[in-house]
């Protein structure tokens, strides 16, 4: 009995006492998603090492370009925030702890910025006020020596930026240029009232034209007409409605965790350059975090306009995967890892994860993660051979 109690006390104390810096918790309300929706729920925040404001052990959370964390006499709102942000932070440290990357490194304190107005600068880390930027995420990498000055300096940082209603024009207004063409209609519809005619034509030539075929070839006919020239009014009408698109990061847990991805996985792909394995390891284990198979999708209020990426996405390799615009919005390599894992099974997590050793900021897609991946599998698995062929037929699968 003695020793349970005792224990107990060691537990409390080990827990509320680490590494000499006393940590608190706190309950706040955060976002999490309840099937597809997005609904507040209070839960535990740890590690925290101030308890009157938003900095922890790992996560320091500031308003903008403040040096100081928020704190819980802010504005509700962004209290709100900063809570949601550090609770799926954690989440994905926690995460990423129990994956045991080799060489990466959890430990570090990262300041994340939420409701960032400001762009980028790898000079001066922040533009000046002119350069606004709205919608959206970026994780940066440290401040280099030969660049900043000694309180120019920063470490690694996540952003999230605030939240912009920003309206343009709807697609289908082009396409309802094309439809309402004269020459377009003309040859559709004289191409589906040709058919019609020719059919009418051979069955009176057969003797098998009765009222209820040549009824049904009119009313063919009138509706022809009737879509052909109406369809191109009702598409060019809802042409008129522009496409609104805002995006509050921050409040979407996939986002937070496709972050720290990029934090996790520093020591493989940098920060520089944006690439398709860069997006798509983060976004595979955004995934698993949220144990779901789109990332990003059904935000509503907090995000309209965006396209969630899909972990069973369909589509064929081509070049265009390999740049920054697809690579970091496409859903390709997110489908591609997703595939290569679930075909794996039990090794798929493994072997992907050693395949990271063998990869870069400067991997491309189509020839050295095949390489890379398959390297990895005979080095780890069980039966390579075996694991080699399900990795061969994943990747033909996708044109690769
Ligand atoms: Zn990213």
């Amino acid at each position: 009995m003695k020793l349970t109690y005792f224990k107990l006390i060691l537990l409390i104390f080990s827990s509320s006492l680490t590494w000499g810096q006393e940590v608190f918790e706190r309950e706040h309300l955060v976002h999490i998603r309840s099937k597809n929706r997005l609904i507040q729920e209070k839960k535990t925040l740890k590690d925290l090492t101030d308890e009157k404001c938003f900095e922890g052990k790992y996560f320091k959370i500031v308003r903008q370009t403040d040096k100081q964390a928020i704190c819980l006499e802010q504005d509700p709102e962004l209290v709100f925030k900063a809570a949601n942000v550090y609770y799926h932070l954690t989440l994905a440290r926690e995460f990423y702890q129990n994956l045991q990357i080799p060489n990466s490194n959890l430990d570090r304190k990262i300041t994340i910025r939420i409701e960032q107005d400001r762009q980028y600068s790898e000079t001066l880390q922040f533009r000046g006020e002119m350069f606004s930027q709205a919608n959206g995420a970026l994780t940066i990498g440290p401040s280099e020596d030969h660049i900043a000055h000694d309180h120019y300096s920063w470490n690694e940082e996540i952003w999230f930026f605030v939240k912009k209603r920003v309206t343009r024009a709807n697609p289908l207004r082009q396409a309802a240029r094309v439809v309402n063409q004269r020459e377009f209609k003309n040859a559709i519809s004289g191409n589906l009232l040709l058919y019609d005619f020719v059919k009418v034509i051979n069955s009176w030539t057969s003797g098998q034209l009765n009222a209820y075929r040549l009824e049904f070839h009119l009313y063919s006919m009138l509706f022809t007409v009737a879509a052909v020239e109406l369809m191109p009014r009702v598409i060019s009408l809802f042409g008129l409605f522009p496409q609104v698109y805002f995006e509050d990061t921050a409040m979407i847990p996939e986002v937070i965790y496709h972050e720290y991805g990029h934090i996790a996985l520093d020591h493989v792909f940098g920060h520089k350059m944006s690439s398709h394995l860069s997006e798509g390891y983060p976004n595979l284990f955004a995934g698993m975090i949220a144990q779901r198979d789109r990332l990003a999708g059904n935000n509503r209020g907090v995000a309209r306009g965006t396209q969630a990426k899909r972990a069973n996405a369909r589509g064929l390799y081509s070049l265009t995967e390999e740049f920054v615009q697809n690579a970091a919005f496409g859903s390709f390599t997110y489908a591609l890892l997703t595939d290569i894992q679930e075909n794996l099974g039990e090794e798929g997590l493994p072997i992907l994860i050693a395949a990271l050793k063998h990869l870069s900021h400067q991997s491309n897609l189509k020839k050295d993660f095949p390489r890379a991946i398959l390297r990895a599998a005979d080095e780890i698995s069980q039966n390579p051979r075996a694991a080699k062929l399900r990795i061969n037929q994943s990747l033909k699968k996708r044109g690769l």
